[in-house]
């Protein structure tokens, strides 16, 4: 099949590579110019590092380089991305279009039609078997619509979204207000602190952060990396520990191991001090993202460089000034949305797409994540964002190229497209409803990543070896651990293509 995949991230790096094992040919639009989606060039914030260790934010064949640090920056990542590309020939033959946008495609004969732009504004139409999309789901800036926007941008005021904070120089001497209290609000405010004026950040609700150690000592990744963290969360389809440990009656062991976390996190994040307790039980933590601490947050707090204002919204600007719910103001020269993201379809596909993929809340129907359960010849990868996105990226690949070949019986029968959007939106409905609305539009699962890859690798009739999925109890993951599984299906897969040729 000649295969379309729209983005070069993370996620289009890893179907390119399993489709291209599997003898397809691929051809990857990224409209940046270079790879990494999140991790491009394009897209560094100040202070931009992995949340992740290196060790978990790889590819299960291709660890990160051994001389990264133990969270490597955006410029590393890129340059890993870089090398996986070059690995797997994914620049060769024509296979890597980067500077082309796809700017739409329609289904025609039973494939696609993308017309693609250039940086040179050549257009071109171009004809594929397949349409995968793997366009990142954070790649839609949400810019809330402030009143007054218009008399402070006309003043010299400028709003800009944190993804798009590329130099601290442009802030320099500058007063700041950065909204939001996400990761990325809080690294680019703490980032800020030695260049601007001042910097307020301004946050409806504080909620609850992981430093990086917790009490100084254990890696956070221990805590929500491993199997044992993730059944602490109780899952649609809940493990048996999961139950043991949500409903039965180590529910008393989980809630004194909580009742722990959170007081060592108040403490070592002096959340009395600063005004900064959630007021939501600690298990909210885990909704839709999972928030670090921004390492150096506590000492620009405590020593004034960084205001926060708590439970306050932005009410309006003015020229020079913003103005808080609460009636205050404050000067202003540059407002800084950590306001997250938009999650619509993406906008090269057809319209009539969106009533087949998005239900009436906007929140996406896919099978597994990854398949439109009315859309033949679509499927989407990376919209399983997770606490390890490059190998549910790869799982998902293979789930991916596994289904492309069903009629060998390389992937265990599917439901009935009515049985697959009816468990695909009873699992939205659920994700909506765990975390009050804060679901990424389910294009996020966090933190069921292992239960997510579990089912996966279930229809495909595989596992990881005893071993690993023991060590995984206690130790975070380790992609290298499903290295094997990507052969596996190959060998699988030829013979059971030698027997169809026998039967014929
Ligand atoms: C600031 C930040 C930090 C993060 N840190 C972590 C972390 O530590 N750990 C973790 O697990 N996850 C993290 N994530 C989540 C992250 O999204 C994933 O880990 C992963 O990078 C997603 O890869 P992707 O390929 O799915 O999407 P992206 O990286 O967003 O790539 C999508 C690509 O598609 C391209 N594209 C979109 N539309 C078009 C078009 N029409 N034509 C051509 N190209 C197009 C975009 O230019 C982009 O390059 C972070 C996300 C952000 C925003």
């Amino acid at each position: 099949m000649h295969v379309a995949i729209v983005g070069a991230g993370y996620s289009g790096l890893a179907a390119a590579t399993t489709l291209l094992s599997f003898g397809h040919s691929v051809v990857i639009f990224e409209s940046s110019p270079d790879v990494g989606g999140v991790w491009s060039s394009t897209n560094h914030y100040p202070g931009l590092k992995a949340q992740n260790t290196g060790n978990t934010y790889s590819f299960s064949s291709l660890p990160m380089p051994k001389e990264y640090p133990l969270h490597p920056d955006c410029q590393q990542i890129q340059a890993y991305l870089e090398l996986y590309v070059k690995r797997n020939k994914l620049d060769q033959d024509g296979r890597l279009r980067l500077n082309t946008r796809v700017i739409r495609a329609e289904k025609r004969d039973g494939g696609w039609v993308l017309e693609v732009r250039s940086n040179d504004h050549q257009n071109q139409l171009l004809s594929f078997d397949y349409l995968i999309c793997a366009a990142g789901v954070f790649n839609q800036p949400n810019i809330p619509s402030f009143q007054g926007i218009d008399t402070f941008t006309s003043s010299g005021g400028i709003v800009v979204h944190t993804s798009n904070v590329h130099k601290l120089t442009d802030l320099k001497d500058k007063n700041v207000v950065v909204i939001g209290f996400g990761k990325s609000a809080c690294d680019v405010a703490v980032a800020t602190t030695p260049v601007s004026k001042s910097v307020t950040l301004v946050a409806r609700d504080v909620i609850w952060k992981l430093p990086t150690y917790l009490g100084g000592a254990l890696h956070y990744s221990y805590l929500l990396l491993t199997r044992f963290g993730e059944a602490l969360f109780p899952y649609i389809r809940p493990w048996r520990s999961q139950h043991f440990l949500n409903y039965g009656l180590g529910r008393y062991l989980r809630s004194a191991l909580l009742a722990l976390v959170t007081w060592v996190i108040t403490i070592q994040l002096r959340l009395v001090t600063f005004g900064l307790l959630p007021n939501k039980p600690f298990e909210t933590i885990a909704r839709a993202s999972v928030s670090l601490a921004t390492p150096g947050f506590v000492d620009v707090v405590e020593n004034g460089s960084l205001k926060v204002e708590r439970g306050v919204t932005v009410e309006s600007l003015g020229e020079g000034k913003v103005k808080l719910s609460d009636g205050r103001e404050m000067p202003v020269d540059v407002i800084i949305c950590g306001t997250g993201w938009n999650h619509d379809i993406p906008s090269f596909l057809p319209q009539e797409c969106r009533k087949k993929i998005l239900n009436q809340d906007g929140d996406w129907i896919l099978y597994r994540y990854i398949l439109p359960t009315d859309l033949p010849g679509l499927a989407f990868i990376g919209y399983n964002s997770s606490v390890f996105c490059p190998l549910t990226a790869e799982i998902s690949s293979l789930w991916l190229a596994s289904h492309l070949e069903r009629s060998l019986g390389l992937i265990r029968q599917l439901p009935s497209k009515e049985q697959q959007r009816l468990e695909a939106g009873e699992e939205i409905a659920w994700l909506r409803k765990r975390t009050d609305g804060h679901h990424a539009n389910g294009t996020d699962i966090v933190p069921f990543s292992l239960s997510n890859i579990d089912e996966m690798l279930n229809d495909l009739g595989f596992g990881i070896v005893w071993f690993d999925w023991l060590r995984e109890w206690l130790l975070p993951v380790n992609p290298g651990a499903y290295s094997h599984i990507l052969p596996n299906l190959l060998s699988r897969r030829d013979a059971l293509k030698g027997g169809h040729l026998k039967d014929e």
